[in-house]
């Protein structure tokens, strides 16, 4: 039977939950153990997909179609088990099931209530995702002290009674802040976010201490007395340059042999660091440095680009190079013209997106690359908008009356598909999850992946007009992946650009540190090949 580690997180959010929950998943993983993940998100939305990237950050999509929290990209980064719907649950999705359970009348009567239906509804998906695996690790959104959490804390209590202390942790993420003028690492926020977990019943085995500085054996002793501890449970969680060297802090801090030891994890191997040691390595001691420019239109919050973010680090992992990304908001290039805002980059990238505003921009950025041999790397939306660039400036295809226009593309060349109906196009329409595409042989996508079929996440609700397939590629944009019965362009290039592809699917969502995504690794060193280019010629 599987044992379970809960992670929970106190004094503040943004403290690193999800890393450090993915973080015991590789350490465990490199003891040769199967581990999983499980989220739980207290907010009452179904799922995370409708809701802004403003407020949530990224909607991240898992082979399965579902649309789920960002944290379950890291797992997946992180962990070698592929998530699924059934890995992210969210307050919304147990009650939605609980009360049309009880329409049908399969309550019999009874008075419906948090404790026991709801938390039985929770454990009960907990248990769903165990099954097969030696670890699970559950991740509690929110912090201690929310009012939403209350019944998965409650759940998770409860699970401990139901199968057994030897088989049950709890991990507790909370910060240790240094104040400068005391020159003081404080323990204090952590003995209050211990005392508010202990007065719902949860006593913590482990306390990640998120701080500045190492703590030292006093300030542990101190926060065991307070959090009555062992000194050995209290692990320092200090800041790091890249999040891929957390395993390897964990792993000093005496993590791995503590969870093994406390939950008797008797198949556990020698641990085996190699892989994270080598990423580390390859992060901290580049040999090139590029910059590439993410024309977007959430760019203050870097949450809404997170896996983008990891991929094009991953890429760079793949050509030994640092990959500097300067951020641009779209509707600044319609304001302030491109030159003035693009000039120097070695690779311009524009992201998936959703909604009219900042289109113009991204439009006038895909000219830009186009046009000064730039590598340019389009996204789903990118796509759109690579497509209407195109179309516009090499085809002289024009835009309808923009009242008939979609809301999101506001080109012809890019719309719904013929069976998608129009008035649905707020929900249920979108092509979510893996779809298999084939490429054409001598492309730039053939030559990146190496194979003729591969498979690859979607998430949006428009398609390249195939009646303008004929147009376009007379004019020079190659159609380099289409979808198994050729309906679906999934792939364009420009083959006389030095690099210049734009895929409709999202391939940030499968790449991971240990196997950076092709096209990622193929985007970054084509832009370092223009930085050295650029350079030479004292641009
Ligand atoms: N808004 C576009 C669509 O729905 C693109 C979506 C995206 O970039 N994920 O098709």
């Amino acid at each position: 039977m599987a044992k379970f580690i809960f992670v929970t997180g106190g004094v503040l959010s943004s403290l690193g939950k999800g890393i450090s929950a993915s973080s015991i998943g590789a350490l465990l993983e490199a003891r040769g153990l199967k581990v999983t993940h499980i989220k739980m998100d207290p907010y009452i939305n179904v799922d995370p997909g409708t809701m802004n990237p403003y407020q949530h950050g990224e909607v991240y999509v898992t082979e399965d179609g579902a649309e789920t929290d960002l944290d379950l990209g890291h797992y997946e980064r992180f962990v070698s088990t592929p998530m699924g719907a059934k890995n992210n649950v969210t307050t919304g999705m147990v009650y939605k099931t609980v009360i049309d359970r009880e329409r049908r009348g399969e309550y019999l009567g009874a008075t419906v209530q948090v404790v026991p239906h709801i938390s039985d509804e929770i454990k009960k998906r907990i248990m769903e995702v165990a099954e097969d695996f030696d670890l699970v690790i559950c991740e509690i959104g929110g912090t201690v002290g929310d009012i939403e959490s209350l019944p998965f804390l409650e759940a998770i209590r409860q699970f401990r009674f139901d199968i057994g202390r030897e088989n049950v942790l709890y991990a507790h993420v909370t910060l240790v802040p240094y104040i400068e003028t005391a020159d003081e690492l404080k323990t204090k926020p952590t003995q209050h976010s211990v005392k508010s977990l202990r007065a719902i019943g949860i006593q913590p085995d482990i306390l990640l201490c998120r701080t500045k500085c190492q703590l030292t054996e006093p300030v542990k002793a101190k926060l065991g007395l307070f959090c009555n501890m062992e000194k050995n449970e209290v692990i320092t969680a200090r800041d790091v340059k890249s999040i891929y060297d957390v395993p390897l802090i964990f792993h000093d801090e005496g993590l791995d042999d503590l969870i093994v030891k406390k939950l008797q994890l008797t198949n556990a191997c020698p641990i085996d660091l190699t892989m994270w040691e080598e990423i580390s390595n390859k992060i901290k001691n580049p040999a090139y440095d590029v910059t590439i420019g993410i024309i977007g239109k959430y760019v203050e919050l870097k949450e809404s680009y997170k896996s983008l973010y990891e991929a094009l680090n991953h890429g760079g992992l793949a050509n030994n190079c640092r990959v500097n990304l300067r951020w641009v908001e779209a509707e600044d290039i319609e304001k302030e013209g491109e030159e003035k805002i693009l000039s120097g980059l070695d690779g311009i990238l524009v992201p998936g997106g959703f909604g009219q505003r900042g289109m113009e921009g991204k439009i006038s950025a895909v000219g830009y690359a186009r046009t000064k041999n730039i590598p340019f790397f389009g996204i789903c939306l990118g796509l759109h908008c690579a497509v209407i660039e195109y179309a516009r400036n090499k085809c002289g295809i024009k835009e309808a009356n923009s009242s008939e226009m979609n809301p999101d593309t506001i080109h012809p060349v890019i719309d719904f598909l013929p069976d998608q109906a129009k008035e649905t196009h707020k929900g249920g329409t979108m092509r979510l999850g893996s779809y298999p595409c084939k490429l054409r042989k001598d492309t730039k996508a053939f030559e990146a992946y190496g194979v003729r079929e591969i498979c690859e996440r979607h998430r949006h609700r428009y398609e390249f007009n195939n009646q303008y397939r004929i147009q376009l590629d007379e004019a020079g944009l190659k159609f380099s992946g289409l979808s198994p019965d050729a309906n679906l362009v999934e792939i364009v290039e420009i083959p006389e650009h030095p690099w210049f592809l734009a895929v409709q699917y999202h391939p940030e969502f499968k790449s991971t540190p240990r196997k950076p995504h092709p096209l990622f690794a193929a985007f970054v060193k084509a832009s370092m090949a223009n930085s050295v280019l650029s350079k030479a010629s004292g641009i």
